[in-house]
């Protein structure tokens, strides 16, 4: 009997890999990186599953997406992303964290060079977790120095700007990771807008503290409110 081909890759991994590479090709389409720049990773039981080194979105496939466990090896001839320590510190250092997205998205990476983070400008700053994206210092690509400048940055929210780099951010899924780095981006662009009026008004520590909370049963039906949690607004009457 001829032998029959070993699989590539463990075969209950095949639908997580088709959504990393759907989430890395909307990266280019949604104008958050260009060219090979950027990289996303989802956890797996025993570590995560991230995009190869250096390779054209468009030429992504289920085959060359790696397995990297968490003491950061990998098995395979198809380099892990350069910035597979980034992910991995993500990993380990966010319980909760499902999937970690990367891009050099233009406003946030602008931002970047000037080493500026964003600041409670608006209250949408909430939607990292926190009451405002710290940048973290220049460290060169693909290194621990920027591994570790980034856990910093990060602090206890999700998502950072990388000095004279870009941004990261991470989500329960993919799907939340994705949207945060897409939301780092607009706030971007919205701060360097106001920017161009002066420093604007920001929002103080108790605002801030109260949209934090208010995030917690946005987006929830009554029903799905925890016990004792408050809406995220004044309800009208229902009467119907
Ligand atoms: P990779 O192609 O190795 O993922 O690197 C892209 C990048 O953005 C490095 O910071
Ligand atoms: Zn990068």
């Amino acid at each position: 009997m001829p032998a029959q081909p070993r699989p590539i890759f463990p075969k209950d991994t095949l639908a997580l890999r088709w959504e990393i590479i759907e989430t890395a090709r909307a990266l280019p389409k949604r104008g958050l990186t260009k060219g090979t720049s950027g990289n996303v990773s989802a956890r797996t039981k025993d570590g995560f599953l991230i995009t190869p080194s250096g390779t054209p979105y468009e030429e992504l496939t289920e085959a060359k997406i790696v397995a990297v466990d968490l003491n950061g090896c990998y098995r395979g001839d198809i380099l892990p992303s350069s910035e597979w320590r980034m992910h991995l510190d993500f990993y380990l250092a966010k319980p909760s964290c499902g999937a970690v997205v990367h891009c050099h998205s233009p406003r946030a990476t602008a931002l970047s060079c000037h080493r500026k983070g964003i600041p409670a400008f608006h209250y949408m700053v909430a939607l990292a977790g926190g009451d405002r994206i710290d940048c973290a210092r220049y460290e060169s690509f693909g290194t621990r120095a920027l591994s570790e400048a980034m856990i910093e940055a990060l602090g206890d929210r999700n998502a950072c700007l990388l000095g004279n780099h870009g941004q990261i951010a991470g989500g329960p899924t993919l799907k939340k990771a994705l949207s945060v780095a897409e939301g780092v981006e607009d706030l971007a662009d919205q701060y360097l807008s106001s920017l161009a009026l002066g420093e604007p008004v920001l929002l103080n520590e108790a605002e801030m503290a109260d949209i934090l909370q208010k995030f917690k049963s946005y987006g929830k039906q009554p029903g799905e409110l925890e016990g004792g949690q408050d809406a995220a607004f004044e309800l009208p009457k229902k009467v119907g």
